[in-house]
């Protein structure tokens, strides 16, 4: 196996974009399975109404599962919710169900609105029980209230890049939020990573987006590229990431590679600090 070497501080990494379809989901659990897979404790949340990261890791999130929905809006104790991912002993997941529909409008009048999954996240670490290397949030297309209690719950954003025309369209905007959430609710957030998915490298479109964000973005673009596949797409029907599915594709070994860079990138950080 590859010597990856964990820091034994949790890094609790968002997944955001408020474009939908750019691979955030995908990114999220395959990074997640990729991580655990190296020996990494990593608790994925799901803050997506649509529940696809739920689905992808293979955890029951139909209407009568507690979620995600009852940690925010009743405060359930994270720990009641959290279910093991079938994929590895050391894969969690805080799952969604269709109610998160409703708690962009029902956390509007709650109290500490934008702090909620911040305070339940800290409660669950808290026990020695729940030590996670990574806690990796997979957030819904849009920069409401959702996507705000993950970026005050987090320390890193991840960005994942579709490498398709108007890729960089709409970043500054995301950026933009990243700096307000940074100003008023958490100064600990930095954008630590982007990671440009769903790659064909036969178009010179793709290289073009590709050159481009890596101009812009020279320190947070990942080496790895994450190739389009058709095993990584058909991975979430079998109820598996592709990591767990078919673990000797392209798009496996490229997720494999992220997650080794994303713990490798951060040792580097510590050594520059
Ligand atoms: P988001 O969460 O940003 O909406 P998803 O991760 O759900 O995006 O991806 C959107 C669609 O693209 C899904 O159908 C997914 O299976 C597919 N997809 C994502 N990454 C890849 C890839 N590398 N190769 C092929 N299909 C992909
Ligand atoms: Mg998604």
């Amino acid at each position: 196996g590859v010597e990856v070497q964990l820091s034994g501080e949790t890094r609790i990494i968002t997944v955001s974009n408020q474009k939908g379809g750019v691979g955030k989901t995908t990114s999220a659990v395959n990074v997640a399975a990729a991580l655990a897979q190296v020996g990494a404790r990593v608790l994925v949340i799901d803050l997506d109404p649509q529940g696809n990261a739920s689905t992808a890791l293979g955890v029951p999130h139909n209407a009568e599962v507690s979620s995600i929905y009852d940690v925010l809006i009743d405060e359930v104790p994270l720990a009641e919710i959290v279910q093991n991912s079938p994929e590895s002993p050391h894969l969690f997941c805080a799952p969604s169900t269709i109610h998160l529909a409703g708690a962009e409008i029902e956390l509007v009048s709650r109290v500490a609105r934008e702090h909620r999954l911040r305070t339940a996240l800290d409660e669950y670490l808290n026990e020695s029980d729940h030590r996670m290397d990574f806690v990796i949030i997979d957030c819904p297309p849009s920069l409401g209230l959702l996507t705000i209690n993950a970026f005050t719950a987090a320390r890193e954003v991840l960005i994942p890049i579709q490498c398709e025309y108007y890729a960089l369209e709409g970043l500054s905007q995301l950026l933009g939020s990243v700096h307000m959430i940074q100003k008023h609710l958490n100064p600990n957030l930095r954008l630590s990573t982007i990671l440009l998915t769903m790659y064909d490298g036969r178009t010179r479109l793709a290289q073009q987006v590709a050159d481009e964000v890596r101009e812009h973005f020279p320190e947070e673009v990942l080496r790895t590229v994450i190739p389009r596949s058709v095993r990584v797409s058909e991975a979430p029907s079998f109820g598996q990431t592709v990591i767990a599915y078919d673990g000797q594709s392209a798009g496996a070994i490229a997720y494999r590679e992220a997650a080794i860079e994303i713990i490798r990138r951060d040792a580097v950080d510590r050594k520059e600090a």
